[in-house]
């Protein structure tokens, strides 16, 4: 068993983390498995040195160790690459010069019914879908023909999920991948690879077998195992857990800052006491460490 907690350092770790990171690192304690940290920095933008340092310090706080060293995947940008190149050179990849403000433009021309959006926002219109690869200028993305790339698949695909919520084994509809997700970005404009490509490269390189993370993501599994198809690796199961929210019910958000891990640590709290937090979202989650 391999598990991992996979953060971007974007903003500080929130109780929502915690119950990730923990939940993850016991899944791995429990089956005498492993547990990594990766830390997801492809966003060079928003990703600060000064988050990143704090996923450190708050996790070993917490009471967690992890196996070293800890991937880094700005450091891997070459490798992302060359998965989207093997996509490209099998006819699988468009360039797109389109703006969130063109696709806005195109979904709300008037036929158009309700607009649909995927784990990525907006469901692509499909603009650029009909360019080649050597029509690709400067400052284009790079996104996945979702249609094209179903049709190379030549069985089913589906994938296992253990998070109670929608434990079972999934299978994957084509056609609501293809009208529900679309052709997502893989690279994007700004040249910084996008999140599914470099995740299930990450988590096949790395072995992990159970990837543990807030049920946010469900919905993006079914692409992330159409990639995993694609590129030939395999698919871990799943574990999509409840999300913690705030004292209104809703989810909670980087800028949740009073629910900050360090700023709890600051105000004289606990590890204990922050487990005890959870606890209370989440009875069924225990308060020991271990
Ligand atoms: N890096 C992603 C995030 O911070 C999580 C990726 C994942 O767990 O698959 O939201």
């Amino acid at each position: 068993m391999i598990t991992r907690f996979a953060p971007s350092p974007t903003g500080p770790l929130h109780l929502g983390h915690a119950f990730s990171a923990i939940t993850a690192w016991r899944r791995a304690q429990e089956a005498g498995g492993t547990f990594l940290l990766r830390i997801e920095d492809l966003d060079q933008d928003r990703s600060k040195p000064e988050w990143d340092a704090q996923i450190f310090e708050d996790l070993a706080w917490l009471g967690l160790d992890w196996s070293r060293p800890v991937r880094r995947q700005s450091e891997h940008l070459s490798e992302y690459g060359q998965a989207i190149d093997r996509l490209a050179a099998r006819g699988l990849v468009f360039p797109c010069s389109c703006t969130r403000g063109d696709i806005r433009a195109a979904l709300s021309a008037p036929q158009e019914g309700a607009l649909a959006t995927g784990p990525d926002g907006l469901v692509y219109p499909g603009t650029c879908r009909g360019r080649s690869m050597e029509s690709r200028r400067p400052g284009d993305a790079l996104r996945l023909d979702i249609r094209k790339a179903l049709a190379t698949i030549p069985g089913a695909l589906s994938f296992l999920e253990h998070g109670r919520l929608r434990q079972g084994q999934h299978d994957i509809d084509p056609d609501s991948l293809i009208e529900g997700t679309g052709d997502i970005v893989l690279s994007r404009r700004d040249g910084a690879v996008a999140y599914h490509l470099a995740v299930v490269h990450d988590d096949a390189l790395q072995g992990v077998t159970e990837v543990v993370r807030g049920a946010d993501l469900f919905d993006a599994t079914p692409v992330q195992v159409l990639l995993q198809a694609l590129l030939g690796l395999p698919t871990p199961d799943y574990d999509h857990h409840d999300l913690v929210r705030d004292d209104a019910g809703r989810r909670l958000a980087k800028r949740d800052d009073a629910r900050a891990i360090a700023t709890y640590r600051d105000d004289g709290l606990t590890p204990q006491d922050i487990r005890a937090k959870i606890a209370l979202q989440f009875p069924e989650f225990s308060t020991k460490i271990r």
